[in-house]
């Protein structure tokens, strides 16, 4: 048998801290479920200390994931930040606390303002107090791609005797050649006392587009913990890709001596979620998940792929869950025929909100006639996103056209139920609509980025619109919405923002 690799999940720290990227607590437990179904073994499920809504996000998760994941709260190396995580991680059946410091030159003489010998003992003593109140620990050496190796021994060394359960060697400004990062984690393989009761773990980023590589590099060389993020999202150009990583070890697993617990016909649907949680497009030509991933063009590769997938496919898109089939449903499907599609696709519902899908179903399969997978995914991803709505939009009535003034007229309801009709006009329809959502909602902010594309198939698609807002203190928040109508779309996104805008800056509070 080959080594275990765990899969370290980390969409809900490091994934969450890419620019537009927050969720909710309700989000965060819509994707740490997805994590269990997906039969991730650690879920990093945030920062405890830094807002309220992290620290409630980890607590919640906590109790959803129940015994089977291991459920990580992130910290610092200080007392306030490890003893909160533990608060935290109270409800998790199997809490462990990450904590670290910097220990590249960079980050101890310019952002810690501490000597080599102070970082070795602030590392003990975080790894001691955190063992104290839970049993299981990791440690970062935070920009230990960048560390003088011989420290980086010392600092490991200390958080190992110090009782650390992980030891995690991150490249975190993915600086790192992989075969120069795959010395640093043999390094500490080999001369670390003690080592072999604890597990290695590899954390990298993706400047140089090396995130998987370097990951690779680390698990060939006696790493058996891999942290990772769906769709590769994370600070900057992200984290190692977990489609990717867990793929590459799946089609390598003699040679790397290692396999995953991952079930990977969900990568596809998680890679879907998350992208539409955090309103983060994935690019079309992503390996794994990306659009384009077992599209072929060319003439002479199409024919190859007609003989034989093999000759130019190296994954069969059903390992992947890119191509279930393709099971069509109608408006005279039934209720059992969209339940059960449904629960085929991983979603289930009490009557009441069932009967609430279906009427939304009914609706589609009116207007378009032919209902894809794309379409249910949409429909409960859509609820999924109102859940926590603080405005809803709930009648929209455009008047445009030439020579017309383009005319919005709005319904919308506050989430203490009062309901506001509100009238303006605007350049086109879109920025009508926008400007009849704002005299409800009364916040100033700026649209940057705005993308119309069709998620569904044919002329009668869903057309999803995306939108980026900035907030008046520079932060920024994505938003969708999904409707045949692209103008409804639009003004359903651009509520959406708006709302994560708000439940930011609550939760933050
Ligand atoms: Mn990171």
């Amino acid at each position: 048998m080959t080594r275990k690799i765990d899969i370290f999940d980390t969409t809900l720290r490091d994934g969450e801290q890419s620019p537009g990227c927050s969720m909710n607590t309700q989000e965060k437990v819509i994707v740490a479920r997805e994590l269990v179904r997906m039969g991730v073994d650690v879920i990093e499920a945030g920062f405890p200390v830094s807002s309220p809504g992290d620290f409630r996000s980890v607590s919640e998760i906590g109790t959803v994931v129940g015994d089977a994941a291991i459920v990580c709260a992130f910290s610092r190396a200080l007392e306030r930040d490890i003893e909160s995580a533990a608060e935290a991680l109270k409800t998790a059946s199997r809490p462990r606390i990450l904590t670290g410091i910097g220990v590249s030159p960079m980050h101890m003489r310019d952002k810690l303002r501490l000597s080599e010998d102070e970082v070795i003992e602030r590392a003990a003593a975080a790894v001691a107090h955190a063992r104290r109140l839970v049993d299981d620990v990791e440690f970062y050496a935070e920009d230990a791609g960048r560390s003088d190796p011989q420290f980086l021994l010392r600092v490991v060394q200390a958080a190992v005797d110090a009782g650390a359960t992980v030891v995690d060697i991150p490249d975190t400004t993915g600086f790192c050649l992989p075969d120069e990062y795959g010395a640093l984690v043999r390094l500490v393989a080999d001369n670390v006392r003690g080592i072999e009761g604890v597990t290695i773990s590899v954390h990298a980023h993706n400047d140089l587009g090396l995130a998987t590589a370097l990951a690779l590099a680390g698990v060939r060389n006696g790493a058996t913990q891999v942290e990772c993020t769906i769709n590769g999202l994370g600070e900057r150009a992200g984290n190692t890709a977990l489609e990717e990583i867990v793929m590459a070890i799946r089609l390598h697993g003699e040679e790397l001596d290692a396999h995953t617990d991952i079930v990977t016909p969900e990568l596809t649907r998680a890679s879907r979620l998350v992208s539409r949680i955090t309103g983060m497009d994935v690019q079309a030509n992503k390996a794994i998940v990306g659009a384009n991933a077992f599209a072929h063009s060319s003439g002479i590769h199409q024919d190859g792929v007609l003989k034989a997938r093999s000759t130019y496919e190296i994954i069969e898109p059903a390992e992947v869950g890119a191509s279930g089939p393709d099971i069509i449903l109608s408006a005279r499907s039934g209720h059992a025929a969209l339940r059960h599609r449904l629960q085929e696709l991983g979603y289930s519902f009490d009557d009441a909100s069932f009967e609430e899908v279906y009427e939304r179903f009914l609706e589609i399969a009116d207007q378009k006639r032919e209902v894809y997978d794309e379409d249910l995914e949409s429909i409960v991803q859509e609820r999924q996103r109102d859940i926590t709505a603080i405005y809803t939009l709930n009648a929209l009535q455009i008047q445009c056209g030439d020579p017309l003034v383009p005319t919005a007229v709005a319904t919308i309801t506050s989430e203490s139920g009062e309901r506001s009709v509100v009238s303006a006009i605007g350049t086109g329809p879109v920025d009508a609509a926008y400007k009849a959502i704002n005299k409800v909602v009364g916040i100033e902010s700026d649209l940057q980025e705005f993308a119309v594309k069709a998620i569904t198939r044919g002329i009668d698609a869903i057309g999803e619109v995306t939108v980026r807002i900035a907030a008046q203190d520079g932060r920024i928040y994505n938003g969708r919405g999904a409707d045949n109508d692209i103008v409804v779309s639009s003004a359903k996104a651009y509520v959406n923002a708006i709302n994560r805008m708000i439940q930011a800056t609550r939760s933050r509070a």
